[in-house]
């Protein structure tokens, strides 16, 4: 396991965890872009959405339930929130280990800013 991300699944590099299981692992984002903003990981390293494969579909859906489930303890659910997965060079994707980020808890505006 090489990735920044799989250090802390693995238990080697600290975070602030909020949620483990045997698929996934979501913690708080060490520079956070708004009150909540937590990364869901899979456990498994997978580098970006395109090395997703066609067996991943309970995984990649378990991502989006662990959202759902960790917005709400967040208390965040009802007022709202932004899931993003960055890729790549143009997606600014910083660590090449697949993860969502939930950023939530003060009005986030629009979603990209238009191209000048
Ligand atoms: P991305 O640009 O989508 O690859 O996002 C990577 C995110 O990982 C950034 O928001 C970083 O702040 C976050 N990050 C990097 N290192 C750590 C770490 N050790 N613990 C928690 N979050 C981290």
């Amino acid at each position: 396991m090489s990735t920044i991300f799989s250090k802390i699944i693995e238990g080697s590099l600290p975070a602030d965890i909020v949620y483990q299981d045997d698929h996934l692992t979501a913690f708080r984002d060490i520079n956070p872009a708004a009150p909540t903003h937590i990364l869901i990981v899979p456990n498994r390293e997978i580098p970006t959405v395109n090395d997703l494969e066609d067996g991943d579909e309970a995984l990649a859906g378990k991502m989006l339930l662990a959202a759902r489930d960790i917005a709400k303890r967040e208390g965040i659910a009802e007022s709202g929130y932004r899931l993003i997965i960055n890729c790549n060079k143009d997606g600014n994707q910083e660590v090449f280990h697949l993860h969502l980020h939930l950023i939530g808890g003060r009005s986030l505006g629009n979603m990209v800013k238009p191209a000048k």
